[in-house]
């Protein structure tokens, strides 16, 4: 007899977890499934997020409905539609072999009609978002009075979501002998207050001790400068080839701006957040859930009730406002078994909340320092060489070979090896050896005296920058050179002081990062730009540049470097963003989750050069990340 077997699951149950696959029962359905066969009672059960509790209460209540009676039976609540989808394909491959059994799905963003239409067909199982159940039940479309269960799934979730309203009414519409099943990661009060209002003496059961992480994600954080925040986010995703991963951000912006920053610098990112089209969110998630992206850029809201496995790593690119969101976010990794890793990049300033993390999630963090640009370096090249190893040759390439060895006569093996290799590393090396390295910063930091202080958004920051008139450069050029470098708007730098040698000048300190990473190391004809943060701090704001450098001003517009600007002055190499947009594959078929190293796409992000945004082609420039 199989475990489920044993647990007193029915035959045609037990053929369907056979079809699935499952072979033994996660400890919370071996908890909760014989409660719930053998007893008409309530139940609460905790258990991390990935622990199965679908089929927890899904196989017992598959088990307990008349499939021949066509009313409506069982009401399951779920936070979000991405959710309740999950959950009806779910229930519907629990319940395959059972005849006449159905069971609709009703959320938000979809054609109410249809759905109600569907539930009146009959369906003894609704799966439903709390909102639009509301709705239809205001609209008496549905009828909940007599359903013998009621199942509130991810209740933390819901009530964080702030349907505690909707949950209170939808409840008040149903029976009071039914049976309501409580699933929750975590027990915050508002659940516990849900729980003892709506339910009389539920059988606990709690998997894993309270509210506490998954013993199957191990948390990291690492410290950086507020401006180099999405360097080290690159960096990380450098560091693991085979990232697969969700990049949480506060806000709706900061996840559009780091997404699209992301997918500039070539990575397969993509945003999910709250702006979108139910449309174009349903397309990201499938593009996610097939591995075409492997880094998902998500808002709270928008990430809750993402289900997909094999995620390799969260990152939380901020740290949530509630530090008990925490715990959801670091759940979306390391389930079903698999290892996980939760990654926080973090400030000094919010250090403190590390320690206060750690008390919820009952588990150590692991303080790390962003890899050196030498150490990704290496992990790329050994990626590389190991996926060469694992190549297998389609045999189509045997008729190029005569001419490609013809080319290629004469090298030895060593040779070869090392020219082959070196076509995807010497992108690597070439971007990483200007680079600085952003670790240790907590140390540097308490010893350097002239270490530039926090910068805080809204605030304006004054650079030290290498060119002058020297350079060809009066205020106003120098001002149109880094505005367009930079990509920013017309009044976003400002203060533009030339003097022979080099300059200074002045951005919102949001653009800091963006001056320090694409100016320092830039090659100007051979010259290699250096950006430093001045200390002497400029003053206000945008009194227009006060013409500071004299008659140079407007004078030689035409001359020197304007005139000269589209023949010699720094840009990119042209050929490789229009390379990058016409033959990057943006993911071939066969290559789940692999990185492809020899797309160009991610060649973007290897370029120290800015992008000019006339060859931006298809792909969206970000948002400007104004502060209001
Ligand atoms: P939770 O609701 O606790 O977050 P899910 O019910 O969504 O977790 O299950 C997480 C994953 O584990 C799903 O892919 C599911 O198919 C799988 N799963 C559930 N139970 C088992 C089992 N007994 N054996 C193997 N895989 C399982
Ligand atoms: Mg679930």
């Amino acid at each position: 007899m199989n475990k489920f077997e044993q647990l007193g699951l029915n035959e045609s149950l037990l053929l369907a977890i056979k079809d699935l696959g499952f072979e033994n029962p996660s400890e919370v359905q071996e908890k909760a499934i014989p409660v719930l066969l053998e007893q008409n009672t309530d139940l609460v059960a905790l258990a991390q997020t990935g622990t199965g509790k679908t089929a927890a209460f899904g196989f017992p209540l598959i088990q307990k409905i008349d499939a021949e009676n066509r009313n409506t039976q069982a009401l399951i609540l779920s936070p979000t539609r991405e959710l309740c989808l999950q959950i009806t394909n779910e229930i519907k491959l629990y319940s395959k072999y059972i005849k006449g059994l159905h069971t609709v799905a009703v959320y938000g963003g979809a054609s109410i009609t249809e759905q109600a239409r569907e539930v009146k067909r009959g369906a003894q199982i609704i799966v439903a978002t709390p909102g639009r159940m509301q709705d239809m039940i205001n609209r008496g479309l549905v009828n909940i009075k007599n359903i013998d269960f009621c199942i509130l799934d991810e209740a933390d979730e819901m009530l964080n979501m702030g349907f505690y309203e909707d949950i209170c009414s939808i409840l008040s519409d149903t029976p009071d002998e039914k049976n309501t099943w409580l699933f929750s990661a975590t027990m915050p009060a508002e659940v516990a207050r849900i729980a003892k209002q709506f339910m009389s003496s539920p059988v606990e059961i709690t998997v894993g001790s309270k509210n506490s992480g998954s013993a199957t994600v191990s948390h990291e954080f690492y410290c950086v400068n507020a401006r180099d925040r999405y360097e080290a986010l690159k960096r990380l995703a450098d560091a693991n080839p085979d990232i697969f991963s969700v990049v949480f951000c506060r806000t709706k912006r900061d996840t559009q701006a780091v997404a699209e920053k992301l997918i500039e610098d070539g990575y397969n990112a993509a945003a999910l957040h709250g702006d979108l089209s139910q449309a174009q969110r349903d397309g990201v998630m499938k593009s996610f859930r097939g591995r075409q992206i492997q880094m998902l850029v998500a808002t709270d809201v928008a990430a809750r009730g993402i289900d997909v496995d094999n995620i390799t790593h969260v990152v939380n690119y901020q740290l949530p406002d509630e530090i008990e969101t925490y715990n959801h976010r670091s759940g979306r990794t390391g389930r079903a078994g698999k290892l996980g890793t939760s990654i926080v990049i973090i400030t000094k300033s919010e250090l403190r909340k590390i320690s206060a993390i750690e008390r919820i999630i009952q588990q150590k963090f692991q303080e790390k320092t962003i890899p050196s640009g030498i150490e990704i370096c290496e992990i790329q090249l050994l990626h590389l060489a190991t996926k060469i190893k694992d190549t297998e040759v389609d045999h189509e390439i045997d008729n190029y070979l005569p001419a490609i060895n013809e080319v290629l006569d004469g090298l030895s093996k060593e040779e070869l090896i090392k020219k082959m290799v070196s076509v995807e590393f010497n992108r690597f090396i070439n971007y990483y050896k200007k680079k600085r390295d952003l670790s240790g910063e907590k140390g540097e930091r308490s010893e350097r005296s002239s270490e530039p202080r926090e910068i805080r958004a809204g605030d304006p920051v004054r650079y030290f920058i290498n060119i002058g008139t020297r350079d060809d450069f009066d205020w106003m050029q120098l001002k149109d050179f880094l505005k367009d470098t930079l990509e920013l708007g017309r009044d976003d730098v400002f203060k533009v002081d030339v003097k022979e040698g080099f300059s200074f000048f002045n951005t919102d300190g949001e653009h800091t990062e963006k001056v320090m990473s694409v100016l320092n190391g830039y090659d100007m004809n051979g010259r290699r730009i250096n950006v430093e943060i001045s200390k002497n701090d400029g003053g206000g704001r945008r009194d227009h540049n006060g013409r500071s450098s004299g008659g140079f001003g407007g004078g030689r517009s035409s001359g020197g470097f304007r005139g000269e600007r589209s023949g010699s002055a720094p840009r990119r190499e042209g050929g490789f963003r229009s390379d990058r947009n016409s033959s990057a594959p943006k993911r071939e078929g066969g290559f789940r989750g692999e990185r492809s190293s020899s797309a160009p796409r991610r060649e973007g992000s290897f370029s120290d050069r800015p992008r000019r945004s006339e060859s931006s082609g298809d792909t969206p420039r970000p948002r400007k990340p104004r502060r209001s």
